[in-house]
C-alpha cells in the first residue's frame, strides 16, 4: 500500500479506543477543502517519502499492548486493492481497526465488512447525494455512476451491525440547514458534522470561502435532533 502518514498515537480518531493513524496515499476525489493535498496531488506526492510498512508493522508490534486500534484514513483507503492483506496483518495484532473511506469503493466495503477485517467505518458524505452538489465539492470529474456508488456504500453501512458514522465537512455557501436536513434524513444513525480547516487546503481559493460560525451550527444540531435526523450529532 502507498502510506504517506503514520501518526503513532491518536485519542481521537477513533472514540473510545488509543489508535495509531494510518495515512493513505492517492484519492479518487478533489475536494477543494481538502487539508491533506499531500496525500492526494500526484505530484505532491511524489515529492514526499512513503512510508514502508514495515516501519509500521514494526512500531505496531513493538506498541500492540499500549494501543487499541488502527485508524485507516488518506487521502482515499479502498483506492487500494491491498488493503484487505494489509488489514488482516493488523488483525493478527489484536487491534481494532477503523477505516474511513468517501464511499466510492462500495465492493471494497462490503468485502472488508463481510470479512469481518474492520470494526468501525466512518463515511463522507459530502453533500445531499444529487449530482451537482457533489461536483461542486469534490471536482467535475465526478460522475452519475459514483454517485450510485456512494449511495450503494450508505445503504451497506448502514445494514451493518458495525459501529459506523456519517459525517460532513460544512463550508459556506455549500451548506445550509437544509442540506443537512436533506442529507441526514437517510442516514438513520451517527451523523457528525464538521468544520473545514481554512489550512493548508487543496484549493487555495478555499481561504475566501466562509467557515460557519460554531453558534450557527449548534442550532442546526439542535433542530436536527429534535426532528429525529441526526440521533448523536457531534460538531467538531
Ligand atoms: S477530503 Fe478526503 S475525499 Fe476529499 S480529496 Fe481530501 S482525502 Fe480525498
Amino acid at each position: 500500500m502507498k502510506i504517506g502518514g503514520f501518526l503513532k498515537q491518536s485519542f481521537i480518531d477513533f472514540p473510545g479506543n488509543i489508535a495509531s493513524v494510518v495515512f493513505t496515499s492517492g484519492c479518487n476525489f478533489r475536494c477543494f477543502y481538502c487539508h491533506n493535498p499531500d496525500l492526494v496531488l500526484p505530484e505532491r506526492i511524489k515529492e514526499n517519502r512513503l512510508i514502508e510498512e514495515p516501519d509500521i508493522f514494526d512500531y505496531l508490534s513493538k506498541n500492540k499492548l499500549l494501543l487499541d486500534a488502527v485508524v485507516i484514513t488518506g487521502g482515499e483507503p479502498t483506492i487500494h486493492r491491498n488493503l484487505p492483506n494489509f488489514i488482516k496483518k493488523i488483525k493478527e495484532l489484536n487491534l481494532l481497526v477503523k477505516l474511513d473511506t468517501n464511499g466510492t469503493n462500495p465492493e471494497m466495503v462490503k468485502y472488508l465488512i463481510d470479512k469481518k477485517l474492520i470494526n468501525y467505518i466512518a463515511m463522507d458524505v459530502k453533500s445531499a447525494l444529487e449530482i451537482n452538489n457533489y461536483k461542486a465539492i469534490v471536482g467535475e470529474q465526478f460522475n452519475v455512476m459514483e454517485l450510485d456508488r456512494v449511495k450503494e456504500s450508505i445503504n451497506l453501512i448502514k445494514k451493518t451491525g458495525l459501529k459506523f458514522e456519517f459525517r460532513t465537512t460544512l463550508v459556506k455557501p455549500y451548506h445550509s440547514l437544509e442540506t443537512i436536513k436533506e442529507i441526514s434524513k437517510g442516514l438513520m444513525g451517527n451523523y457528525y458534522l464538521q468544520q473545514y480547516r481554512p489550512l493548508n487546503n487543496l484549493n487555495h481559493h478555499v481561504k475566501y470561502i466562509g467557515q460557519f460560525e460554531n453558534e450557527e451550527v449548534e442550532e442546526w444540531k439542535l433542530k436536527l435532533t429534535r426532528k429525529n435526523l441526526c440521533l448523536k450529532c457531534r460538531t467538531n
